[in-house]
């Protein structure tokens, strides 16, 4: 067992979990090895009927489901409620449609008929990190049971609670035994054993990309296909001709959720004769901020997940300053007993301080200007990450040039969070391997065969 504490409340004891090891991890992939064969041989659309089911039972616990998460990981309440467990019923929902119609294709030539087929892949497992730990799992289970493949998830063990709960519904919801697997517990404890083994044939990862590296080494061992939606180190680039008001709300809306979010645009990159104009709304904005208990609907700042992420963070701005960064505002905990952390805004040194180079999953972000928008543009794409960038221009043709030099996996221009799920998502560079949404996460479950057979001499 392992005991779970609310960041609303440190010094309680919140839940006992049950801590996966090796023998439990052994029986999950076994598990869902032996469900596998039946689970692949159902149609699409039979497929998808469980997970229409599935859905309709989230949605009608949202609440429930909102009010857990909130308390394990104090990600607010109003958003969880409103957009990020709903968008857990969405997951399944645009899952069970795609793969209806998710087919091989035919074609002639050679005298041959060529039947490209698409086959599940065989048992997976998914492996999530602590930050928006059920949208990201539903994320990641939907496309693989759409494509017909059964699952193990070992959700991250500081925020374990809501994967539970997707596992009771998943029984609600009639899937067949074993398709669905939860391994709780630590990743060297639990997760380890799970990407060791060589029954299983996919592996998808969200975390960072120091554990992706030890994920990574796994996969190759028993040659397994292994997807990583990895950390963050986003720019927000503002141009002299953009709506200077709208970039500066979005670049205070950085420190919501206290920033632990890994698409956040953390390094603000700003035209030189527009910087002060800037940073005073950016300041009107952080000022506006609300510090609270993540049930409170004002609260847009929340406790940090952990004592020892806190740490992480206070330990990055101290490094910073005896780098010679110059803290701009915050810069320190805000209270002894209490998980949060100032909204800090550092102007670092040189382009190559570790606050601009790392990511730091916290409410720390970093300030730096330009002159030519060729300097922007080598700024914002001057670290390893590449998962999304932020352009605010009042140009569309800007919009087009530069929204295409900004190397990252997604770019939002004069926007920010807007998702189609039917859109490719994954990280450049270190940010990640392989592509989430749509019909991609479904080739990565999928493995494809070509049948060929020669057409009948009077055909
Ligand atoms: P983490 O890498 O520490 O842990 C993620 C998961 O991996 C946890 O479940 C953990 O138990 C497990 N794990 C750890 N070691 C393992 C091992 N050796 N074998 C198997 N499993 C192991 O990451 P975290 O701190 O939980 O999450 C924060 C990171 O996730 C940040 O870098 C953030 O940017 C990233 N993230 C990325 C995305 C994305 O879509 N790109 C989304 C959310 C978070």
């Amino acid at each position: 067992m392992f005991k779970v504490h609310s960041p609303l409340k440190w010094e309680e004891e919140l839940a006992e979990v049950s801590a996966g090891d090796r023998n439990i991890s052994d029986l999950a992939v076994a598990s869902a090895s032996e469900a596998f064969k039946d689970w692949a041989n159902l149609s699409p659309q039979e497929r998808a009927s469980f997970l229409y089911r599935l859905a309709d039972l989230i949605d009608m616990e949202v609440p429930n489901i909102a009010r857990v998460e909130c308390t394990d990981m104090a990600m607010r309440y109003e958003s969880l409620l409103n957009r990020v467990i709903p968008r857990g019923a969405r997951n399944f929902r645009a899952y069970a449609d795609l793969a209806s119609e998710y087919q091989g294709r035919v074609w002639d030539s050679n005298g041959t008929t060529n039947l490209i087929q698409r086959l599940p892949a065989g048992p997976t497992v998914i492996i999530t990190p602590w930050n928006a730990p059920f949208m990201l799992a539903t994320w990641k289970v939907a496309p693989a049971l759409a494509a017909g493949n059964t699952v193990v998830l070992k959700p991250a063990e500081w925020a374990p609670l809501s994967a539970s709960i997707l596992a009771d519904l998943v029984d609600q919801a009639g899937f067949p035994p074993g398709v669905f697997n939860v391994v709780q517990g630590t990743g060297e404890e639990a997760g380890s054993f799970l990407t060791e083994d060589p029954k299983v044939r996919r592996i998808s990862f969200t975390g960072s990309c120091e554990t992706a590296r030890k994920i990574g080494i796994e996969a190759a061992k028993n040659i397994v296909p292994f997807t990583a939606e990895l950390g963050g180190k986003g720019a927000l680039v503002v141009l002299q001709d953009a709506d200077v008001e709208q970039a500066a709300i979005t670049a205070a809306g950085q420190y919501d959720d206290s920033g632990q979010v890994c698409l956040a645009a953390t390094r603000l990159i700003v035209a030189d004769e527009i910087s002060e104009h800037f940073l005073d709304c950016f300041y009107q904005n952080v000022d506006k901020h609300v510090l609270g208990s993540s049930f409170e609907d004002a609260t847009t700042i929340t406790p940090l997940i952990h004592p020892d992420h806190l740490q992480r963070v206070e330990a990055f701005v101290d490094r910073a300053v005896e780098n010679g960064d110059e803290i701009l505002r915050g810069g320190k905990r805000l209270d002894a007993e209490q998980l949060f952390y100032e909204p800090t805004l550092i102007k670092p040194a040189s382009n190559n301080s570790e606050i601009v180079q790392n990511e730091v999953f916290g409410p720390v972000l970093t300030f730096q200007t330009f002159e030519k928008e060729e300097e922007a543009i080598n700024l914002a794409n001057s670290t390893e990450y590449g998962l999304s960038a932020t352009l605010f221009t009042g140009s569309m043709e800007k919009a087009k040039t530069l929204g295409s030099a900004l190397r990252a996996g997604t770019v939002w221009v004069n926007c920010f969070l807007v998702r189609d799920l039917s859109a490719p998502f994954g990280g450049l560079g270190i940010s990640g391997l392989g592509r989430e949404g749509g019909d991609y996460a479904l080739d990565f479950h999928s493995d494809l065969k070509t049948l060929q057979i020669r057409n009948s001499d009077d055909s």
